[in-house]
């Protein structure tokens, strides 16, 4: 593949950043670099932001009737979808991630432009009943300049569903996408110029965290910031965002857990827990990292997790593996500093635990799946995001061991409920602090419509549905007296 020479978009302009420095980008399937991407600076920033203020406050974009707006978003949808595969290829050579995976991902983020751009002209205020001879009612406006900072592990889809929404309010956009991973972005950006969405609307800052990132965090002018990412990012982000009284909607890690009871169809709960923290390689802020299953069936639930895991394949993203390569050397190394303290932790290996070779891509670094019983509950290893194929297993016995186990951690992303027990499963529902429940099922339907974000460390406001629709606007009451 030729190496891609990335640029920023400001102001509907493809430039060069502005001190001239650049970096590398690699398929982490092979360590191959496939493109030379801007390392943007402040500066590249503040352009960008002055770009979005004014196409914001001086330019066409407020004056769009929402009906043509969403009008706008059904045709980044239908465009989405016309490059389907060449957005998969792009967003699996980028992010390693398996080929199918990267196609469900495109899917996703034409579904985000559908839903909002159908939502486009259904928002509005209410009126409120004050007494005879006021008429009071509520204006629901766009917050201004939004800006948006994105991960690696899901690129196109993080960015699609928070640019679509931020869009269909009214808003004007700047998004700095992760450093490791820019390519389905900078398509994107090309699709909405294409469809119309006028200069200045949305921005595209290329750029590592440390500089672009934090500069973006902490722009004065900046009226809502989007982030997506890892906890020690998001508390500098809010932070930097207190200083000026920005908002903003947090989507950080997860150690959500698969409860399992013994009644449960449990060739399909496997199928599930298998799946949940295989995709992407486990590098998913959803992931069900942890099982908790109850002891009359553990012996015989994990045996056939395991006999699951052990016929999976792996390989390079292209080739459509059931698990593809961990994003980095860095975050290869980063699961292995893990894995040297489970003993110590009280666990022991039952499959996995060190990195595996795949032949065909030497230059890749690969995870073998791994399963790992007997942690102590309140070992690091058993709270914190690992960020790989690897599964922690812990039994429960009550309900109430169930809840308190789930509840452990200071994450409160997703948990999957899995028992033919309908009370059993809304009552242990209620009492899980997670933002998103899954009853015999783990990640029903994409979720596009559901409101997703977490509880505790997982974060703060939600994505996706109606209610990401709360982001970026905000309401302004008026009473009027006769
Ligand atoms: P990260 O926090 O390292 O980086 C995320 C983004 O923040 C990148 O664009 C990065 O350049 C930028 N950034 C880094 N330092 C910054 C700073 N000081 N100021 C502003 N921006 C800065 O996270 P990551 O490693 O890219 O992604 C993995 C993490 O994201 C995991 O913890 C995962 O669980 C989480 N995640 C959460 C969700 C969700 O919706 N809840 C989705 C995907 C990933």
């Amino acid at each position: 593949m030729n190496v891609r020479i990335l640029k920023n978009l400001i102001n509907g302009v493809w430039s060069e950043p502005s001190a001239g420095a650049r970096m590398d980008i690699h398929n982490p399937s092979t360590g191959e670099v496939i493109a030379d991407a801007p390392a943007s600076s402040k500066e590249d920033i503040d352009l960008a932001v002055s770009a979005a203020r004014h196409a914001f406050s001086a330019g066409d974009w407020p004056l769009v009737k929402p009906y043509e707006r969403g009008q706008m978003l059904l045709r980044v949808a239908e465009m989405i979808r016309e490059n389907k595969e060449s957005l998969a290829l792009l967003e699996t050579l980028d992010t390693g991630k398996p080929i199918s995976q990267g196609r469900a991902d495109v899917e996703a983020a034409a579904r985000y432009f559908e839903f909002y751009g159908g939502a486009a002209d259904k928002i509005h205020g209410e009126t409120i009943p004050i007494e005879p001879g006021v008429l009071d009612y509520t204006l629901r406006e766009p917050v201004g300049v939004t800006a948006h900072i994105i991960p690696w592990n899901y690129p196109l889809q993080v960015a699609s569903r928070s640019c679509a929404a931020a869009l269909a309010t009214g808003n004007t956009v700047v998004m700095k996408p992760a450093e490791q991973t820019p390519l389905t972005a900078v398509e994107l950006g090309m699709i909405l110029q294409q469809a119309g969405v006028p200069d200045g609307v949305v921005n595209l800052v290329l750029g590592e965290g440390h500089t672009a990132g934090a500069r973006l965090a902490g722009h004065p002018d900046v009226n809502h910031i989007t982030f997506t990412g890892s906890v020690p990012t998001g508390t500098e982000v809010m932070k930097a965002a207190a200083e000026n009284i920005v908002p903003v909607t947090l989507e950080l890690g997860g150690k959500s857990p698969n409860i399992v009871f013994p009644d449960a169809s449990q060739d399909e709960a496997v199928e599930w827990v298998v799946k949940s923290i295989i995709q992407n390689a486990g590098q998913t802020c959803s992931a069900g990292s942890r099982l908790l299953v109850h002891a009359d069936c553990k012996a015989s639930f994990v045996e056939k997790v395991i006999h699951r895991m052990n016929h999976l394949s792996m390989g390079p993203g292209e080739s459509d593996p059931d698990i593809g390569p961990i994003l980095s050397e860095q975050q290869c190394r980063r699961i292995e500093t893990f894995m040297k303290k489970v003993e110590a932790d009280g666990g022991k290996f039952l499959l996995g635990g060190t990195r595996a070779y795949v032949s065909n891509a030497p230059g890749g670094c690969y995870f073998k799946p791994t399963v790992i019983d007997g942690l102590r509950p309140e070992s690091e290893i058993a709270r914190e995001e690992v960020f790989g194929p690897v599964l922690s297993v812990f039994a429960f016995e009550t309900d109430e061991e169930a809840a308190d186990l789930a509840n452990s951690t200071e994450y409160g992303l997703v948990t999957g409920i899995w028992t033919k027990d309908v009370s059993r499963a809304h009552k242990l529902a209620e009492k899980v602090k997670a933002g998103q429940i899954f009853i015999n099922n783990y990640g029903a339907g994409g979720g596009i419509q559901m409101p997703f974000g977490g509880y505790g460390k997982s974060g703060f406001g939600r994505e996706k549905g109606l209610e990401a629709l709360r982001n970026y606007t905000q309401l302004k009451n008026i009473a009027l007296k006769i």
